[in-house]
């Protein structure tokens, strides 16, 4: 026993060197390194069954011990019994190494705990929501905003964020579309890369990384209806080709836990789901890290009707893959269902290993407190900038018509000298942080468009009125006389409308896309005193804008900006800021053509060439995949954005235009190259989105009409021209085929690089055999 024990404690010192040699490296270290693997061992040992379950717990702090609604408690207790693997919702950097030392000192075998926290688009400095932030196109950027809020959040003693969402939405009425990068994978891929790897950082053992969690494992966003929670059925194929590519695109990148979702998929809910666990993420992608359930996820197999009792749950979701259970607090059902055979040890074992393989590499072993510094008074200057500029990229310009002087409506002309500023969001800090923002950040540190706008008309000797107009949900109209006095005087009205955070996020899906309460109402009065109107919109679903845009001169998208919502909008109204962004999600017509996505089939019948505005006259034209009272195409569709500069896009050059399949599969073909000159031709500095798209026919299943396979984002001064360049070769052309396996097949292809979904330079390439 002695001999055994001074063995793992030189074992221990050893690795511990290891380990702080291994701090030093720039390279991220995998989570399975076998330097971790081996201290995993040892401690796996020394564990009874009793505090290997206890890893697999995971509470919510602010739920209470005895569960949701409780609130409060007495963590300490469970803590010394290491009957606690991760506590989540506390925020207090002492009440967390209370708690954790607790766990270093009292428990046996002394195994920290993961404290966890949704940091979801910042921890003190809110950026823009999600939605928001993959509008930017901008990766980088938004691996620079996790950064800061992993920063932030390891400052108080969070190691870990339930974050990227990385959930493809192809359907505007389901409310977390706000929380993800939208409708597309390949974005969606691009954008989970660039989460994980703000938030962990080159080292995860760094004190100021987090472990970073994709969710909702998988297809949540399918939702049928775009109803919360609501079942989905899909075919393999979609799930591979549509949902699954942001979170292996996660996995790859390291992330080191994946969150279970709340949805059933073809019958089996996902907290449950062997296939898409067990198949798929640990056994194809070899994931080394650990599956945490959605709150509560696992005690709803019983909703679920998978499920008459809760051990008969636990054993489901455990034995599917699920490794640690938020707050359903039925994985503590392991111990009985290991003796009574149910389950084997070392299915319990194999989980254990995967948590505390994540713990390891945290550090959290030889760095378990956070130092309690006083929380800073203000945000960081340098946080607030890149908080600005984020905001800034991701407002996307969907309409800009000239006023009566010819020149277009935004950025505003300098022979505007009153201006009215109008509608419930203008002044409205807490909404500007979106649906899920922290406890730490705080509405006092955002600044609206009202005292943004306020102070650049002074300087700029504007005179400013501003009227709140309406709410933003309520149909009294008695602020409306004053509104419509303000408007009536001004050169230029702005409005602020759209949605509450609230009417978005978890649990926020809708039925109806319009603009909530009367503001359309008063839009329409707004409109009727003849005023020039520049509409800013908040949002969080995209919405139907079809009653709206007829009104604007200008239309700017906002989504919840963040922090800085009003210095950035301020910006881009007065073209200090350049619009930038591009929409990332289709804007619909009507509720009705939900689910709307770029990427869709071409049917049988499509309606190509057929007049969608009016009424079918002829069977030629009802005959058709369409409807009879809508056009198919979105009112505003992905990838578009407009800017204050004008591109354009040369004939694309092509490396070549035959490619062989065979080579492509063996990864023997050389990539081909595509390649457009874009100029700006207007005579402003502007940044455009280039992006690819293919489309294959011939294939052995149906291919979308187009597929986004690149983007990049240029910055390019008036009159210069870039020539921007896409390879196109296995990754790009592979598909999930007849057979289910991911090939190039012989096809033939189209290839754009444009603006947008809809438009674009077009070239033809051939695959062969
Ligand atoms: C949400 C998750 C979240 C979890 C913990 C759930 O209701 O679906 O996204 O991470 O709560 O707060």
């Amino acid at each position: 026993m002695i001999h055994k024990k001074t063995c793992f404690s030189l074992m221990a010192i050893f690795l511990f060197l290891f380990a702080s040699h291994l701090a030093g490296q720039t390279s991220p270290v995998p989570l399975d390194d076998p330097r971790i693997e081996a201290r995993v061992d040892a401690l796996l040992k020394q564990m009874s069954l009793e505090e290997k379950v206890g890893q697999l717990v995971q509470r919510d702090a602010s739920a209470g011990i005895t569960g949701p609604g409780a609130g409060g408690g007495a963590w300490a207790e469970p803590m010394a019994r290491g009957a606690i693997g991760s506590l989540f919702n506390i925020t207090n950097p002492s009440e967390i190494n209370a708690l954790q030392k607790v766990a270093m000192e009292k428990s046996r075998l002394r195994i920290p705990v993961i404290f966890a926290l949704d940091v979801i688009h910042g921890y003190r400095t809110t950026f823009p929501v999600p939605l928001g932030m993959a509008a930017t196109w901008d990766p980088a950027l938004v691996e620079r905003a996790s950064r800061i809020a992993a920063e932030e959040a390891s400052a108080a003693g969070i190691r870990w964020t339930f974050s990227p969402m990385v959930d493809i939405a192809r359907d505007a009425r389901w409310g977390r579309i706000v929380e993800g990068a939208g409708e597309d994978p390949y974005l969606g891929a691009a954008m989970a890369r660039a989460y994980v790897r703000g938030y962990q950082g080159k080292q995860l053992d760094a004190p100021d990384s987090i472990a970073a969690c994709a969710k909702h494992y998988v297809a949540y966003g399918a939702a049928e209806g775009g109803r919360e929670y609501n079942t989905v059925d899909m075919s393999e194929r979609t799930l591979r080709q549509v949902y699954l590519p942001p979170f292996q695109a996660a996995v790859e990148a390291g992330a080191a836990t994946l969150m279970s979702a709340f949805n059933s998929l073809n019958g089996v809910p996902a907290s449950a789901n062997e296939f898409t666990l067990k198949e798929i993420l640990k056994g194809e992608w070899r994931f080394p890290g650990f599956v945490v359930s959605d709150y509560t996820a696992i005690a709803e197999l019983m909703a679920h009707g998978i499920a008459n009792d809760g051990p008969t749950a636990a054993r489901k979701a455990f034995l599917a893959g699920v490794d640690m259970d938020m707050e359903s607090r039925l994985l503590l059902g392991l111990v009985d269902l290991v003796h009574s055979g149910a389950v084997s040890e070392s299915a319990v074992d194999d989980a254990v290993r995967r948590i505390l393989r994540v713990k390891f590499a945290l550090g959290l072993f030889d760095h378990p407190y956070t130092p309690e510094k006083a929380r800073p008074a203000t945000i960081r200057p340098e946080y607030v900038e890149v908080a600005r500029s984020v905001a800034e990229k991701s407002f996307v310009l969907l309409k800009n018509e000239p006023m009566a002087s010819g020149a277009p409506a935004l950025p505003v002309s300098s022979s505007v000298q009153t201006m009215a500023l109008i509608g419930p969001l203008a002044d409205d800090a807490p909404d500007m942080l979106g649906p899920w923002h922290t406890a730490e950040s705080n509405p006092k540190e955002v600044v609206t468009l009202r005292v943004a706008l306020a102070e650049r008309a002074a300087a700029s000797q504007i005179k400013l009125s501003y009227a709140r107009g309406t709410d933003i949900w309520g149909n009294s109209e008695t602020g409306f006389a004053a509104a419509l006095k303000a408007a009536s005087q001004a050169d230029l009205v702005v409005l602020a409308l759209g949605e509450d955070a609230g009417s978005s996020g978890e649990g926020g899906s809708r039925a109806h896309l319009d603009l909530p309460g009367n503001q359309q109402k008063l839009l329409e009065a707004v409109a009727a005193t003849g005023r020039p109107i520049v509409l800013i919109l908040f949002n969080g679903h995209p919405l139907v804008l079809t009653p709206v845009v007829p009104h604007v001169r200008a239309l700017i998208e906002a989504w919840f900006p963040g922090v800085q919502a009003g210095p950035a909008l301020v910006r881009t109204l007065f073209g200090d800021a350049n619009p930038s962004g591009r929409l990332t999600v289709s804007f619909p017509r009507a509720v009705g053509q939900e689910p709307l996505y770029y990427n869709a089939l071409n049917t049988g019948r499509p309606a190509e060439g057929i007049d969608l505005n009016h009424r079918p006259r002829t069977a030629d034209e009802r005959y058709h995949s369409r409807y009879i009272d809508e056009p198919n195409s979105p009112l505003f569709p992905f990838g578009y954005g407009l800017s204050y500069t004008r591109f354009t896009y040369s004939p694309l050059t092509l490396s070549k235009t035959t490619l062989s399949a065979r080579a492509l599969n063996s990864g023997q073909a050389e990539p081909l190259r595509v390649s457009a000159e874009v100029k700006n031709t207007g005579d402003r500095s502007g940044e455009e989105v280039v992006q690819l798209y293919i489309r294959e026919q011939g294939t052995s299943v149906a291919r979308p009409v187009r597929e986004m396979k690149g983007f990049r984002r240029i910055a390019l001064a008036p009159g210069e021209s870039k020539r921007v360049e896409f390879t196109i070769g296995r990754d790009e052309l592979a598909f999930w085929n007849i057979d289910m396996k991911e090939v190039v097949e012989p096809a033939r292809v189209t290839v754009w690089v444009g603006p947008s979904s809809v438009e674009g330079s077009q070239g033809d390439i051939e695959i062969n055999e």
